[in-house]
């Protein structure tokens, strides 16, 4: 059977291990949230009737559009649904890419930015982050390239770009802008960059429910973006692209912003506990506003502890690429689950 050459030569994305969770395993690989989705998703579930399932489910997610727009201030034309943000990543280069174009991205970043821009024969420009691994803005303008991607917070760091950088670079920029914001929401409320929507046309906000909804098994994720970016997108996109289950699901996470606040405030104070003690371990620990922390040991390597911990089934994050390969990408668990990491490396590093 022909393959084309492009994929046939394609680097696929790597994922983190998904071990078969028995008790004893504590899966802190994949920033996957340490507690249930809202208790309102589970009232949908026992509620649903499934004879429902015979039928095909609102085209165009209109409930959760009009829901998701009134909560930032924004018509219901201003947002688009997808089946996870990764699909909207993948519509994107489809609506504002040409083969041949380039993107830019700061590295290290998300790598399905350029699995992605791969298939659509989209050149990948990386920008080399400073030492302290922030954004260099100047740089990725600088590029020339036709779309900026930006993970904010940053994938693999953890980093918050600031909001007044974003602005500066929709002032001085005019191609595609995409403001990942899969972690945003375990950031300070101001950060976000989505009020900038109305007032810049070349800027897509891209969030997801995977993260601090604790729904990545439902995948649905959507963009705030321009009325005209968003009819694009309606466009290419699978004619049902979010299930029906997925919409109401989604729906009743999102109307819970009372449970999802508490979830991330739990979240967020684990990080800091955590981030306190692995630096009192001997740890440089990068200062992260998201739901995960990239730490780098002194005395021994990130590999020698990875598989130390994958011994203990203790699953963490190692990169094996450039910047990264000294360092260890640990998610934020429940209390009771850090406890365990953090006695095992306590043990480990006294050997
Ligand atoms: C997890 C993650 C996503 C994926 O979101 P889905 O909605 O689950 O597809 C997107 N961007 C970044 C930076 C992520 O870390």
């Amino acid at each position: 059977m022909y393959i084309k050459q492009t994929i046939e030569q394609l680097a696929p994305y790597v994922p983190g291990i998904q071990p078969q969770m028995d008790g004893r395993v504590i899966k802190i690989n994949a920033n996957e949230n340490p507690y249930p989705p809202s208790p309102r998703v589970k009232e949908i579930l026992s509620e649903f009737d499934y004879g429902q399932l015979r039928y095909y489910p609102d085209a165009t997610s209109q409930r959760l559009r009009t829901l998701i727009g009134t909560h930032f201030n924004l018509s219901s034309g201003h947002v688009f649904c997808g089946n996870g943000s990764d699909e909207i990543i993948a519509y994107l280069f489809q609506i504002c890419l040409e083969e041949g174009d380039s993107i830019a991205t700061p590295y290290p970043t998300y790598t399905l930015y350029k699995t992605i821009a791969d298939i659509h024969r989209v050149h990948t420009e990386y920008v080399p982050t400073r030492d302290d691994f922030s954004i260099d803005i100047e740089a990725l303008i600088n590029t020339g390239a036709k779309g900026i991607f930006i993970a904010n917070p940053n994938a693999q760091t953890g980093l918050l770009l600031p909001l007044a950088e974003i602005e500066y670079l929709l002032q001085n920029y005019e191609g595609l802008v995409v403001i990942d914001e899969a972690y945003i929401d375990f950031a300070p409320a101001t950060a976000s960059a989505y009020e900038l929507v109305a007032r810049y046309p070349n800027l897509v906000v891209l969030r997801t429910f995977s993260k601090s909804h604790s729904l990545c098994g439902i995948r649905v994720g959507f963009c705030l973006a321009a009325p005209m970016l968003v009819d694009a997108l309606d466009k290419c996109r699978d004619s049902y692209n979010v299930s029906h289950l997925s919409q109401l699901m989604a729906a009743a996470a999102f109307e819970d912003q009372l449970y999802l606040q508490k979830t991330i405030k739990q979240v967020v104070a684990t990080r800091e506990r955590v981030r306190e003690t692995l630096i009192s371990l001997g740890f440089e620990v990068l200062p992260s506003q998201a739901n995960f922390l990239l730490c780098k040991p002194q005395h021994h390597t990130a590999g020698e502890i990875y598989e130390f911990l994958k011994s203990k089934q203790i699953y963490v994050r190692y990169f094996d690429a450039p910047r990264l390969s000294d360092q260890l990408r640990i998610s934020v668990g429940t209390d009771d689950e850090m406890d365990v990491l953090l006695e095992q490396l306590i043990e480990f590093l006294g050997d």
